[in-house]
Order: C-alpha cells, then sequence, then structure tokens
C-alpha cells in the first residue's frame, strides 16, 4: 500500500464484504464498510429467542469449503457437524440413508433402507468416485463452479441424475427433497453445477454449524475486520455512488474516486467502492444489468418439545418424501446442543414451495405438527411449540443451467468500483467468501 492510504468504501457486511475489507484492511487500506442493518452479518446471522439461538433461515457450513478453510478460523467456531446422510420420512416410515463409508455405524441401517434401492446406493458410489477422482468424466466436463472455470454443458440436477441412471422412486424420494433444501428448489431445475459443488464438499467434509449459531462465521469476520482497523457503521444504507474524478481532493493525481450518498443525506468519499450489498441492491447501485435480481425463497420455522421429549434420531436431517410440507425438519439442538436450553428440543422446519408465504405461522406449524406425527406415531409429540418463523424471499439467487455464464465480472462497474458478493459466482457462503478475496485482490492490484 502507499505511504498514503487508500480509502475503500465497502457496502455491505455480509461475509462477502466482511472479507474484502478485511483483506483490504490488512493490506493497510483504511477500509470503511457501510451496512444498512444494526448488526453485520448479512443473510448470516442468529438472534436469541426464550434462550434459543435461532439462525436467519436454516443454514449450514460445509468444512470443507476451500474459502471457509482460508477465511475462518474453524477451529475457533466450535463446529458441531450433522451425522451423514439422512432420514428419509414418510406417513408411517422412516428410513435411514447413511453413507457407509463416513458413518460406519449407520451401515448396516442403510443397508437395509426401504426407499432406495441397492442399485441406486451403488450409482450414488459411482458417482462420489466420479466427481471426487476422474476429472475426465462426463461429470468433470461442468467444470469447476467455484473458482468460475465451468466448461462444457450445464443442465439440471434432475437430468444430470437421470442421465447417470438414478431411478425417478430416488430422485423424488431423496434427492428432490435433500438437494430441494440447498438449491430451495425441490423440483431439482438449478444447474447441475450447484449439485456437483455441494456434493463434492459433502464428500469430502462435514456438515456444520458453529456451537455459537451461523452468526458466529460473520462476527468472527467482523472482529476480523475491525482488528485490522476497518470501521464499521451500521444502520449505514448506501442510496446511490458516483464515480469521479478526484473525489478525495486529491487534483494532482487526477485519480478517480467514488462519492457515495448516504440515506441520512450526507455523502462519503474513497478512492475506491467494493459494492458487496445483495444482488437486487448492487444492480441498483451499479446499473451492472447482468447482476442476477431473481430469487428463491424458503420460510424456516422454529419450535421446541415439552421439556423431557424429543425425537430421539440423533444429529440427522429429516426429508419429507411425502410431500413438500415442511421440505426438511433439521433437528438442530441434536446437532448443537449448545443452541437451546438444557435437555430442551430445537427444530427447524424449512419450507420451499411458493405458496408458503401466503400461509401464516399457525397454519405452518400444523403442517409440521401434522407431518412429525405421521413420522413419529411411537412418539408423543404434542406441545410443539413455535419460536420464531423466518420468512426470507431472496434467500439466494436463481441458477438455472447456465447460469454461471451469464453473471457479472468483479469489474463490470464503471471506475474504481468493485463487485463482490456471491451474484459474481454461486449462491453459498463459500462464493460469498471467495468473492470477497477477489475484490480485494482486484483492489489491491489496481493500487499497485
Ligand atoms: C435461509 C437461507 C438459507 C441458506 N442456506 C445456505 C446454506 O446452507 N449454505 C450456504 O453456503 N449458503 C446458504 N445460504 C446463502 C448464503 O447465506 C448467502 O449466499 C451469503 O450469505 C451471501 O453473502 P453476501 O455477502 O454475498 O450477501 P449478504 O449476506 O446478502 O450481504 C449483503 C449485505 O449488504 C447489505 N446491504 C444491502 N444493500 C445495502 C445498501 N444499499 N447499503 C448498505 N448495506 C446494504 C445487507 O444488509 C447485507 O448485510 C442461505 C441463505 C438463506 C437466506
Amino acid at each position: 500500500m502507499n505511504d498514503t492510504e487508500t480509502a475503500v468504501a465497502v457496502v455491505g457486511a455480509g461475509p462477502a464484504g466482511l472479507v474484502a475489507a478485511a483483506r483490504l484492511g490488512e493490506a493497510g487500506a483504511d477500509v470503511t464498510v457501510l451496512e444498512r442493518e444494526d448488526a453485520a452479518g448479512g443473510r448470516v446471522r442468529s438472534r436469541t429467542v426464550d434462550g434459543f439461538t435461532i439462525d436467519r433461515g436454516f443454514q449450514v457450513l460445509f468444512d470443507s469449503y476451500p474459502a471457509a478453510r482460508a477465511e475462518l478460523d474453524l477451529e475457533a467456531l466450535d463446529l458441531r457437524a450433522f451425522a451423514p446422510g439422512a432420514v428419509i420420512c414418510r406417513p408411517g416410515s422412516r428410513s435411514t440413508l447413511a453413507d457407509p463409508f463416513r458413518d460406519p455405524g449407520a451401515a448396516l441401517e442403510a443397508a437395509f433402507s426401504r426407499e432406495i434401492t441397492l442399485g441406486d446406493k451403488l450409482r450414488t458410489l459411482r458417482l462420489k468416485r466420479e466427481l471426487l477422482h476422474g476429472s475426465e468424466s462426463k461429470a468433470g466436463t461442468l467444470g469447476d463452479v467455484r473458482s468460475g472455470s465451468a466448461n462444457g454443458a450445464d443442465e439440471s440436477i434432475r437430468s444430470f441424475l437421470r442421465d447417470r441412471g438414478f431411478s425417478e422412486a430416488y430422485l423424488d424420494r431423496f434427492v428432490a427433497p435433500f438437494y430441494g433444501g440447498i438449491t430451495l428448489d425441490r423440483s431439482l431445475s438449478t444447474s447441475a453445477r450447484v449439485f456437483v459443488e455441494t456434493f463434492r464438499a459433502m464428500s469430502d467434509g462435514r456438515t456444520v454449524v458453529p456451537a455459537a449459531g451461523m452468526g458466529a462465521i460473520t462476527r468472527q469476520l467482523a472482529d476480523r475486520a475491525r482488528d485490522a482497523g476497518c470501521t464499521i457503521r451500521l444502520e449505514t444504507a448506501v442510496e446511490g455512488l458516483t464515480v469521479e474524478e478526484s473525489a478525495t481532493g486529491d487534483t494532482n493525481a487526477r485519480a478517480e474516486g467514488v462519492r457515495l450518498r448516504l440515506a441520512d443525506g450526507s455523502e462519503t468519499v474513497a478512492d475506491a467502492a467494493v459494492v458487496a450489498a445483495s444482488p437486487p441492491e448492487a444492480r441498483r447501485l451499479t446499473d451492472v444489468e447482468s447482476i442476477p435480481t431473481d430469487g428463491v425463497g424458503c420460510v424456516t420455522q422454529w419450535y421446541t418439545l415439552p421439556p423431557g421429549r424429543s425425537l430421539g434420531i440423533g444429529p440427522r436431517i429429516l426429508l419429507n418424501a411425502g410431500d413438500e410440507r415442511p421440505n426438511t425438519v433439521a433437528p438442530l439442538g441434536a446437532v448443537a446442543p449448545e443452541y437451546a436450553p438444557d435437555g430442551r428440543t430445537l427444530l427447524a422446519a424449512t419450507f420451499v414451495d411458493d405458496d408458503a408465504f401466503d400461509r401464516d405461522d399457525a397454519t405452518l406449524a400444523a403442517e409440521t405438527e401434522r407431518a412429525l406425527a405421521s413420522w413419529f406415531p411411537e412418539r408423543s409429540l404434542d406441545g410443539l411449540r413455535t419460536l420464531a418463523t423466518d420468512r426470507t424471499p431472496f434467500a439466494q439467487f436463481a441458477q438455472p443451467p447456465g447460469f454461471r455464464e451469464t453473471l457479472p465480472d468483479p469489474t463490470a462497474p464503471a471506475g474504481p468500483v468493485v463487485l463482490a458478493g456471491e451474484y459474481t459466482r454461486w449462491s453459498s457462503i463459500q462464493g460469498a467468501l471467495a468473492s470477497g478475496r477477489r475484490a480485494s485482490e482486484i483492489v489491491l492490484e489496481s493500487v499497485a
């Protein structure tokens, strides 16, 4: 960095903006993060309700994500892991689908799973080998969505798996609720690239949450940014930005700068700006038309059972193979006991159908109660109490086949303005963290 510190404004304190800020601060820039909400974290935040930790919608981290390993102190996050596999549920029946190599204890149960045929299990193992080791394989041509090096024809998750011989029963009973939960699209029309990345990540590592909630991830990043000297201004929405010559007043250098108009009517100037706002806001601020603005959403409802009651299935996600109300139920208290007061159960049910936004909280809770009662006829689950409901219309940007080719380059805006955010790569914490790093590199290269 120069003798005169370069002033950088970062718009948005989600995971992408925080990584960009931390890296720029660590390189010696004078960084101010402008965040419109009352806390940093963006879509990755947690709160406490009646002593329970409630994330901003049900979310998980894959600890094999390269950017998570590079940007986070995973050990300090005190991670709690889901058991591999899932429990496939329908009225009157539950069937555990486990990964026999990663969870030997569940291997026998898995071998006798009534829901999934041996042929589909063998195809899953073959796919795992193909995706983890077979760069020459057909799957390899889908490329790496993380680096943006995707090449070859993309297709939907459904047609990708059909091409590999998986049965319709496997797609409907397991893949639709499981990947429907990850992509928030139970029709499986999302790009197979997202499937490939997440399948690889799950095969390579664990599915985890920090003991203190997903918000611990962005709290750690915010602390890192502050330790690097960054200022994080909360409740400071950016209304607009303009690129102009010598915004910082250094007329001799004739450099371009950025003037940012804030919601309270004031202005701030910087030598460069990183726009790490959510996609619709990033598009509004920069006029870059390739920033995706179609979103997919979900509703997560959080419950507890009366003291002493639990589902008794351990830290494994429940998939609704019967219908989509709800799509999944995650026993978060069993995964991370710290999420709940002593001895209490914490469940997160996620609805991904479009109509979920039109149903009121009581209707959604009744649907979950009905589903659980039909899946666990042997248990008394009366007294399910709703703790919170998170309605998130724009949880991820839509990722249809071929989406990667349409995304904006981080340098697309005019002047010294760089884009950061999942929407420059793919919708995930991995995409967000990696984009923040890339944006910081671009700013530092331009200064050098
Ligand atoms: C319910 C749900 C479930 C998810 N599940 C997973 C999962 O399991 N695993 C996974 O990897 N990913 C998951 N995701 C996606 C992941 O959370 C996002 O991809 C990631 O958080 C995006 O980070 P970001 O920094 O790009 O954007 P954001 O987190 O959206 O951050 C953008 C920030 O910009 C701020 N901002 C916007 N406009 C302005 C403005 N004008 N001025 C100032 N500030 C502004 C916002 O307030 C926000 O803080 C999920 C998301 C949701 C909502």
